[in-house]
């Protein structure tokens, strides 16, 4: 039986990532250091005989038994919020957490595919952006530590394949939603549809204007395993070119959830990208591959699985306490 290592395995893409392995007949061994990451996103996988779970921090050195046939890089924090609390981590984890997996695939003969990111674009000036695009990003900005870890990572994955041969893949993931999004990493999805569950106004970011391109979280899977199962080496943009403005997509969530709160404007966080939306012609040349979910039925049934969260859940409207040992 083949064996594939997750990091990040308990986070959002990280589990469903879990669930497509595990349905694909592989031994799944999921990594994840708790940070971000809930275990009851794959709480339901425990009784597997074909899960395993380790409770690893990637920064530090790597080792899992036996042979590997893949490992795919998700650990890292992934939204504004989280970098702003722990900016170190999240640049230890795209730097260091890469060097170690990639030494680890090397050690394996192991194919590995790490999760890159739009951020890489920065706040683009190219419009949509294609992979051939270097990007426009602020080092030294609060979302510096995300984007320049993710492009470091995306280099050091290119200098492991050509100088050790290894078998790599890069996924530039654009925004992504579905089920299991935490409800409170301050991203657009969770933070407007947990408001509109606790009867909140919705709050819209500058003014709205700002657009970006949401991809269902069964697309995005789809994708990202496609690309693994190529020999294709560069980077591949995996998103959905359906693009929005925010507050468009505010009144449409609205619309959705049948709530009657208002919208109301607060103040754009510093670097937010103006506009985003994939050019995914390589996706479609090289994968055979585009996103099917449409937005409003992606939507519902992000929308029901925020419904089944309790009212504690609902409630608990504080970000996620970082404790001190976590900073570091
Ligand atoms: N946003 C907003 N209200 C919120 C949370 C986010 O208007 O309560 C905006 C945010 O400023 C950004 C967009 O929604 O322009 C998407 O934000 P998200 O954090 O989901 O993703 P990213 O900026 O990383 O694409």
């Amino acid at each position: 039986m083949k064996k594939v290592l997750i990091t990040g395995a308990a986070g959002f893409l990280g589990s469903h990532l879990c669930d497509r392995f595990i349905a694909e007949g592989f031994h799944v061994i999921g990594m994840d250091n708790l940070i971000t990451g809930d275990l009851k996103n794959i709480e339901h996988l425990f009784k597997l005989e074909h899960f395993e779970f380790y409770h690893h921090d990637v920064t530090t050195f790597v080792h899992v038994p036996g042979e590997l046939e893949y490992i795919l890089h998700f650990a890292s924090p992934a939204s504004p919020i989280d970098y702003l609390k722990i900016p170190i981590q999240t640049l230890k984890v795209g730097a260091l957490g890469t060097h170690n997996l990639l030494g680890l695939a090397k050690e394996k003969k192991a194919r590995i595919l790490i999760a890159s990111t739009s951020e890489v674009y920065g706040d683009p000036l190219v419009h949509p952006q294609s992979e051939d695009y270097y990007g426009n990003v602020n080092t030294i900005s609060p979302r510096g530590v995300y984007d320049e870890a993710k492009r470091f990572q995306e280099s050091i994955t290119m200098a492991y394949h050509r100088f050790h041969g290894l078998d790599t893949r890069i996924a530039r993931i654009f925004n992504t939603y579905g089920p299991r999004m935490r409800l409170n990493d301050g991203r657009v999805i969770p933070a407007f549809m947990g408001q509109a569950l606790r009867g909140e106004d919705l709050t819209v970011f500058g003014d709205g204007s700002q657009t970006r391109s949401f991809c269902y979280v069964d697309d995005q899977i789809e994708g990202i395993y496609r690309l693994l199962n190529s020999d294709y080496n560069l980077p591949v943009n995996i998103g959905n070119p359906g693009e929005i403005s925010i507050k468009e997509f505010a009144e449409e969530i609205l619309r959705l959830t049948g709530t009657d709160q208002k919208i109301i404007y607060k103040p754009l966080p510093e670097d937010d990208p103006m506009q985003r939306r994939p050019d995914i012609s390589r996706a479609r040349e090289i994968l055979g591959w585009e996103p099917k979910v449409k937005r409003n039925e992606g939507m519902t049934k992000t929308w029901n699985y925020f419904k089944t969260l309790t009212k504690e859940e609902l409630e608990k409207n504080e970000h996620r306490d970082f404790t001190k040992r976590n900073r570091k």
